[in-house]
């Protein structure tokens, strides 16, 4: 089989997205990071009605410079009566402006005294007023559907007098590892011929960052009744399956061929270094995505590939990543039949970024992920000399929502 690059087996996953997303009401203290299923309209100007922006004086322009009496007090929380003409009201921050008042003046440059105040230096008409409506007008598309809500969004939702709003249910994504050498941390010490199950907890961390559920399976062993069985009843509690391990071609590698055997493989092998392995398939109707057992290559496949297809899945309309072009602080000096992601550590040198290898750049060194600010993406047939420019994906928004 052809390897096939990356926008193909993009292609093929996300044709296979969920026709439909079943959607629940939240209020707003549960609402962080959850995805809107209905478009906000706003059925109210923000604000309500034009206010003062500072502490001070609120008057007509035109009877400035005339010292003028001070006729009413105006609090935030209280309703004005309309402003005496040639006179000012004294007003406070978030105060409504009386009727005929168009002006603030700052306290800072007014002089009150004996219930007269005059101003001081010059104003513009309309100064320091915040008009109704001037943030949000009633009517108006306050959110639109498909938004990762932020706190900064639940602020938003408050202020339009939302106290609850329309999500998507959370996928329930199940995670299952497969491999003979894998132990779980905390269950024992490690034989030399034994692998701490990194990936298990690895992708759960994925996957709750991106607001999902995982749906954790106990390792399996390479064994192609339990793994395909695994698979079936996986099926029947999760929306979508994340297998690990098992994907090569060697004669212990028995996920692929489960998921032929039980359901329908779509997509094996990627043009893509690290991450080859990666297999797409059903077992019923649900999604699987069978990512290779090298840590690396488990997490650079769930970035590129699973990652886009989850965000769809839960409604999530996505922003594509930003690649930024920076200066090669390494060599690259064969040319490469696949697209190729290095982990790098970006570094500010005479105002330019530059990349530098985070460390070993083996499919099985975590240690590199860890330490790396982003990927640098290496197109196929390409060198890199010292200084060339390359981009790069951030690592900050490689796994979080809504970035693809
Ligand atoms: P496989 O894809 O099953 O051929 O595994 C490739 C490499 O990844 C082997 O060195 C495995 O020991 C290692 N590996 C597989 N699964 C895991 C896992 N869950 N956690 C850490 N390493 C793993
Ligand atoms: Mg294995």
């Amino acid at each position: 089989m052809a390897l096939t690059p990356l926008s193909d087996a993009l292609a093929t996953v996300l044709a296979a997205l969920p026709a439909k997303r079943d959607t629940e009401q939240v209020g707003l203290d549960d609402a962080l990071n959850r995805v809107l299923a209905v478009a906000i309209i706003s059925t109210l100007d923000v604000p309500a009605a034009d206010n003062s922006a500072m502490d001070g004086y609120a008057l007509r322009a035109s009877d400035v410079p005339s010292a003028l009496a001070v006729s009413q007090r105006i609090a935030a929380g209280q309703a004005p009566e309309p402003l005496a003409p040639g006179t000012a009201a004294r007003i406070f921050t978030g105060a409504i402006m009386p009727e005929g008042a168009d002006t603030v003046v700052m306290q800072e440059d007014a002089l009150e005294r004996d219930g007269q105040v005059s101003i001081l230096g010059c104003i513009t008409p309309g100064q320091h007023v915040r008009r109704r409506g001037a943030d949000i007008a009633a009517g108006a598309e306050v959110m639109a559907a498909g938004k990762v809500l932020t706190p900064q969004d639940i602020g938003l939702l408050a202020a339009v007098g939302c106290a609850s709003v329309t999500v998507y249910r959370r996928l329930r994504v199940a995670v299952l590892s497969t491999g003979d050498e894998l132990v779980t941390p905390g269950q024992g010490a490690r034989a030399p011929w034994q692998v701490y199950n990194s990936n298990q907890y690895q992708l759960s961390a994925q996957l709750r960052a991106l607001g999902l559920i995982p749906v954790v399976f106990d390792p399996l062993p390479d064994n192609p009744e339990i793994i395909g069985d695994a698979l079936e009843h996986a099926t029947q509690t999760a929306d979508v399956l994340l297998t690990t391990g098992g994907v090569s071609v060697g004669e212990e590698d028995h996920v692929r061929g489960q998921i032929e055997a039980r359901g329908e493989l779509a997509l094996w092998k990627l043009a893509i270094k690290p991450g080859k392995p990666l297999s797409f398939g059903h077992v019923g109707n649900t999604p699987i995505f069978g990512l290779p057992g090298n840590p690396v290559s488990a997490w650079v496949t769930f970035a590129l590939v699973v990652k886009p297809w989850l965000l769809r899945a839960q409604g999530i309309t996505p922003q594509p990543m930003h690649r930024i072009t920076v200066r090669a602080g390494f060599e690259v000096n064969r040319a490469g039949t696949r697209e190729e992601y290095l982990r790098v550590k970006l570094l500010s040198t005479n105002g330019y970024l530059r990349a530098e290898l985070a460390g070993n750049q083996s499919s099985g060194v975590l240690s590199s992920v860890s330490a790396a600010d982003a990927v640098a993406v290496i197109p196929v047939g390409r060198t890199v000399a010292l200084e060339d420019e390359v981009e790069v994906l951030l690592m900050s928004e490689l796994l979080t929502a809504p970035y693809s």
